[in-house]
């Protein structure tokens, strides 16, 4: 198994990941999503709300605010020695002081420890008009996004099959697949039609090339031909902040290693048989 990015920075990455079928580069997926654990507000005290928003409105708007979260530095409150009823070792705590007119941001959050902070400050959470005031404490807590969608690391993570692209011998040139494909990947290639250089991976397997070669006469087969590889999988994965791109994707492969040891145990207590 391979992984070669075509870019990585904090936020985002583009790579390709060869040598793995369907369901793994799936799992990776949705481990990504759901099983790398970050921080959000999960308990608002409110002392005074007198915005146009409801308390509940305001708790949910703060527990969707990415924080940002050092990979372990945290336990989860379920598996603290506080049992769950909040320390340092398994939250963090904020409080909150607004007075209108003004918007009230994710900036407007004072942490308890400034390393742990909002990944933006920008955010908007509610316009208070002149006198209306928020006045809370909150505490945040690690958790995944299996849990509630507020704790995923990730905005956008998704994968499609790395295109293929076959040009028969019976091809024209006659340019019609080059005029409908919407991603600009085909050119006039030495008589033929052929692949843009370093286009292959925006084509988007839509097929239209193929239907415009049909229309063209050539028969009943088009002279081109989209296929995917079923090894090998175009990853495009966004952070929200909290976690650098990087951290999400160690802790997903973390988690898939874990749980595949945790079953090969299993299923050696249970079947008699080693597995490598
Ligand atoms: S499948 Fe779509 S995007 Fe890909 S080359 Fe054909 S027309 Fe272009
Ligand atoms: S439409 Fe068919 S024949 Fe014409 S250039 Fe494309 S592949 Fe070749
Ligand atoms: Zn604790």
């Amino acid at each position: 198994m391979e992984i070669i990015f075509a870019s990585l920075n904090d936020q985002e990455t583009r790579f390709t990941l060869s040598g793995a079928d369907t369901s793994f580069a799936n799992a990776f997926r949705r481990a990504m999503y759901a099983e790398v654990p970050t921080l959000a507000i999960e308990y608002v005290r409110i002392y005074d709300n007198t915005s146009a928003l409801f308390d509940e409105m305001l708790s949910h708007r703060l527990g969707l605010i990415p924080l940002i979260t050092e990979p372990g530095m945290f336990v989860r409150e379920t598996e603290c020695s506080c049992n769950g009823t909040g320390c340092s070792g398994c939250s963090i705590t904020f409080s909150m002081s607004v007075e209108g007119p003004r918007m009230v941001t994710s900036g407007d959050l004072i942490s308890s420890d400034p390393a742990i902070r909002p990944a933006l400050d920008t955010i908007p959470i509610v316009k208070l008009e002149k006198g209306q005031k928020v006045v809370i404490e909150a505490r945040a807590i690690v958790n995944t996004g299996k849990e509630h969608s507020k704790w995923q690391p990730v905005t956008v993570c998704g994968y499609k099959n790395y295109p293929v692209v076959e040009v028969a011998s019976n091809c024209d040139a006659c340019g019609l697949c080059i005029e409908e494909c919407p991603r600009v990947i085909l050119v006039k290639k030495n008589g033929k039609v052929g692949i843009a250089d370093g286009r292959l991976e925006d084509c988007s397997l839509c097929r239209l090339c193929e239907k415009a070669c049909l229309n063209s006469g050539i028969g009943e087969e088009p002279a081109i031909r989209i296929t995917s590889d079923p090894n090998r999988f175009i990853f495009v994965v966004e952070s929200d902040g909290s976690l650098k791109v990087k951290e999400v994707m160690e802790g997903a492969a973390r988690f898939l290693k874990n749980h595949s040891e945790t079953l090969a145990q299993e299923l050696e207590q249970v079947s008699g048989v080693t597995f490598e």
